[in-house]
């Protein structure tokens, strides 16, 4: 509550809720507003949501999990588990690694959050008339293979709440693509569908026309456009 510019314009506060996970406690409110009357200016935004963030701690949170369950195997292994009824006993060094690896869950989704926050609220600062984002139906699959499909589809949903509320606040509206529209596979220059093109693939080179940009800007742009096509045949 110490951010004051994010609590303008409230006019009651409704449904408080008191959250615990293990280790930490959350206070949750909704707020009621009064709406902002916002010009937009005659901008359309293309939105490519990317995930480098969350691979990296997913890969830190993979590591730990393989490290506590070699540790059972020795254990086992070795005869020195201790059984007591039907459970495993834990050793000290093990209850330590599964501390570290729930607080990396915890990690995980805070920085999601923020990160989430973050995008969409600069997104709606520059209040452009429209913003374009990917069908999220298919990015959960498509988009990065060595991220858990459920982490995908959580993260992207939520961004899409987010931006979805905050657009409503001021009028913004938002668009999604066509799940069958390949944003990422198109050249921004020429159109080509590029269908060879791989995750791993960071650059954007068209092998018709040559083209060459960033991966994810190349579909970003893509997506502007098609937002554009969209409202000017509405
Ligand atoms: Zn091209």
């Amino acid at each position: 509550m110490s951010e004051s510019e994010r609590f303008i314009g409230i006019t009651s506060f409704k449904n408080p809720r008191v959250k615990f996970d293990g280790k930490h406690w959350y206070l949750t409110v909704a707020v009621e507003v009064s709406p902002e009357v916002t010009l937009l200016t005659d901008e359309v935004i293309g939105v490519d949501l990317g995930v480098k963030e969350l691979r990296k701690l997913e890969k830190q949170k993979k590591r730990l999990q393989r490290q506590s369950a070699r540790k059972y195997k020795a254990q086992r292994q070795s005869g020195t588990a201790v059984i007591k009824g039907e459970h495993l006993m834990k050793s000290n060094n093990q209850k330590k690694l599964e501390e570290r690896i729930s607080s990396l869950c915890r990690r995980q989704a805070n920085i999601r959050n923020t990160y989430m926050c973050q995008v969409v609220s600069d997104l709606v600062k520059t209040h452009p008339l429209a913003i374009v984002m990917e069908n999220l139906n298919v990015t959960g699959m498509l988009k990065n293979g060595k991220l858990s499909r459920s982490i995908q589809e959580q993260a992207f949903g939520a961004i899409l709440n987010q931006t979805e509320w905050k657009c409503m606040q001021v009028g913004i509206e938002l668009l999604q693509a066509d799940r069958f529209y390949l944003s990422s596979k198109r050249c921004n220059a020429c159109g080509y569908v590029h269908k060879e093109l791989k995750l791993s693939d960071r650059i954007y080179i068209c092998p018709c026309c040559g083209h060459r940009k960033d991966r994810d800007a190349n579909a970003a742009d893509n997506l502007r456009d098609y937002g554009k096509l969209l409202l000017t045949t509405a």
